[in-house]
Parts: C-alpha cells; structure tokens; sequence
C-alpha cells in the first residue's frame, strides 16, 4: 500500500478480513440466505468499495437506509437486490420502480401508496413489510395489521398488486442474549406474519444470528459483525467471540513531534491531564474531526484511550483536540516514537468494542462517525 508523503494518517479497509467475517456469518446460519446493511456508507468504510467485496463474496442483498443510498448502489450493482430501510416518503414511487429498488414498508400508508402505483403501472414490483415486534419505531404492529387484513377485504388486490418479496422485524436487544425480550419478540414475529400471505421471512442482525437457529428464517440482515465488531454486548461468549471476527478497520495517526514535558506539568486544553513523572509526550495529527471522540482523552481522574505503537499500548493523555490527539511515548524507544511515524489507533491490537466501550458509546458510532480527511485504503 503506497502511503502519501504527506498524508496525516490512513484508514485501512481489508477487503478479505470482510469476506472472512460474511462467510463466518453465512456458515452460522447455513440454511437461511446471507444480505449485507451497508446503510451510512457502510458504516462510515465506504458503501460502494464495501458492497463490490461483499458481492464478490457472493451477496446478492443490501440494505441501506435512504432512497440516495439506495440509488448510489444501484450505479454500481445492476444485480443485487436492494432494500431500502426507510420506506417510501410520499411521491417517491417513481424512483424506486427506475432504479429497481425495494422500499420496506413500515406504515399502512406506505403500503397503500406502493400498491395503488404498482397497480396503476399494472406492475407486480418487489417490496418488504417491516412488522413491529416491540421496537415501536417502525413497522406495522398487530392492530395496524388486523386493519390492513380489514382495508384488504374490500380491497382484495391490496397484497397482490405487488410482490411481497420479505416479511422482516428487527430485534431490540439481541446484544443482550438472556434478554427475555428476544424470545417474546421471536413469538410474535412468527405469529403475526402467518396474518400475512406465505413469504420470505427475516429477523435477524449481527446479534440475532448469533441468538440461534430459530432466529434465522429465510434471509440474515448482519452489518456491524460484518465490519469485524462482536456484536454481543453480554453473555459468556464475549471475549472468546471476538476472536472469531476478523479485523476489517485500521485506523493510524501520525507523529508530528516528540516533546520533552516536566513532570507536574499539564497536558492540552482544559489543563485536565497533569504528568506525574518528566514524560516524552508524541503529539498524533488525528483529533475528533477525524471521529476520535472527544470521551477518549484521558484526565487526571479519568483514563483515555490506548493506542498501539512499537510493540506497546500506550495512553491516550490529555483532551483530545479537533487534529490532535497526545499520548505518552516516555517508555517506547526514541527511534521508534519519532517524527512521522504511524501509530496505531484502531486496529488489531487496539479492539473497536473495547474503544467503543472506552469512549461509552458502541463499535458502531465509533465507526460511522470516522471522519472524512483521512484517506481510506482498500486493501
Ligand atoms: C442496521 C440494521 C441491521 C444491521 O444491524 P447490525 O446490528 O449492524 O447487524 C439489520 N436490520 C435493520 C432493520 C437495521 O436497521
């Protein structure tokens, strides 16, 4: 990989790490199809390098989230399916049926809206119904389906207009795997999609995958697992689990210079951080601008970050700043620590759920929110 002379820092995106952790997922759930979310620019790596690497790998479904999205990967992949998690805002038909993508109706008004066009461009055009099961964000609960089936009988061709490709859900807590919810939501799940016509079933993200068989259906919908973070939270599988995944993301800063500081003295804004010992501190040319969030700077009561450099972990000191991060270099070698060097911010030796854990947010935020000045390698 050629890095620029220049540049600032780099963020790694290994292809094959990816395919690994979708065909992990694909074998975890043998008998059900494999799609891919690669909603928010998959992520924040990179919608259309990401989702050329998950064909190649032998997806044949996404999800995104937005219509641009949507519209965006179907530029670039004429064959897959796509679902549009958002649904249709009104008047959006159009654009859906020209770019062949499939909007996931979550209101009785979508549905009625998706039919009617279809109907009156006598097309049979795919879509998905987003069923509630507790989420209460989107999707039809059970009255809301009790009144369709009501709407249907004087409308007989409501369903039938178009093609109803999936019947999906979405888990609320399938982090969390001894959460009772997961199994009420599964029961409901099987209940109330038998209201509607046999179809293609789906349930599960990264975390329901990894709930078991029962949750898989027809169709997985995994994405953070994909992008090599363990998408359970709790249980006893954790620590062993993160092994399994493969390590997509690398994300280094660079060393603009070593300073010599005298122990007592304080360490960027705020003067929050006070050296307890004479220190070498390395000033890092990445900051939360880059989505190094802010709650990764560490203070005199509060540890920050760690990141990886020479063989070591060393700390994140100080308040992290909108281009600059500090840390402390004083036991890793001078001709190591030096002026422009590459240290390691998020990577294999500097976990993703532990840094998500660390800035008290998830693997997700710390990932979509990577910023757009550093430069992303497809490896
Ligand atoms: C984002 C999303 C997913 C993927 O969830 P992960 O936890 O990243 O695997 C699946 N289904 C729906 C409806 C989503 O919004």
């Amino acid at each position: 990989m050629e890095i620029d002379r220049g540049e600032a820092g780099y963020l790694t995106i290994d292809r094959n790490a990816l395919q690994d952790n979708y065909n992990f997922l694909r074998k975890t759930s043998p008998n059900s199809d494999c799609a891919a979310v690669v909603k928010a620019d998959a992520y924040g790596l990179g919608l259309i390098p990401v989702a050329q690497a998950l064909a190649e790998a032998g997806c044949q479904t996404f999800f995104v989230a937005t219509l641009r999205e949507g519209r965006q990967l179907r530029q670039h992949n004429q064959e897959a399916a796509i679902y549009v998690l958002d649904g249709l805002f009104p008047g959006v038909e159009q654009d859906f049926s020209e770019l062949n993508l499939r909007p996931v109706l979550g209101h009785t008004s979508e549905i009625l809206d998706w039919s009617d066009y279809c109907s009156s461009k006598g097309m049979q055009l795919p879509a998905a119904i987003h069923i509630d099961t507790g989420m209460n964000r989107l999707g039809l609960g059970e009255p809301e389906l009790n009144s369709l089936l009501e709407i249907q009988k004087e409308r007989r061709d409501l369903l039938t207009n178009f093609k109803l490709s999936l019947v999906m859900s979405h888990l609320s807590c399938a982090d969390e795997p001894a959460h009772n919810k997961n199994q009420q939501q599964l029961k409901d799940f099987v209940r109330l999609k038998s209201l509607l016509p046999e179809t293609p079933a789906s349930l599960a993200n990264s975390a329901g995958i990894l709930l078991g068989p029962s949750y898989h259906f027809d169709l997985v919908r995994p994405g953070i697992a994909l992008y090599g973070s363990w998408p359970l939270s709790d249980g006893p599988t954790v620590a062993s689990g993160r092994q399994q995944l493969k390590c997509v993301v690398r994300l280094c800063g660079r060393i603009i210079q070593v300073r010599e500081v005298r122990s007592g003295q304080s360490i960027g804004y705020g003067a929050t951080y006070r050296l307890k010992r004479r220190s070498r501190v390395a000033t890092v040319s990445v900051g939360y601008a880059d989505g190094y969030l802010r709650k990764l700077g560490g203070a005199d009561n509060r540890k920050g970050a760690e990141v990886y450099i020479g063989g070591q972990s060393v700390p994140v000191i100080g308040r992290i700043s909108m281009d600059l991060i500090t840390i402390d270099v004083t036991d890793i070698p001078e001709e190591t620590a030096c002026r422009g060097e590459f240290v390691e911010l998020i990577g294999p030796h500097v976990n993703i759920d532990h840094l998500g854990e660390r800035a008290e947010t998830i693997s997700y935020e710390i990932l979509t929110r990577l910023g757009r000045r550093i430069e992303r390698h497809y490896i």
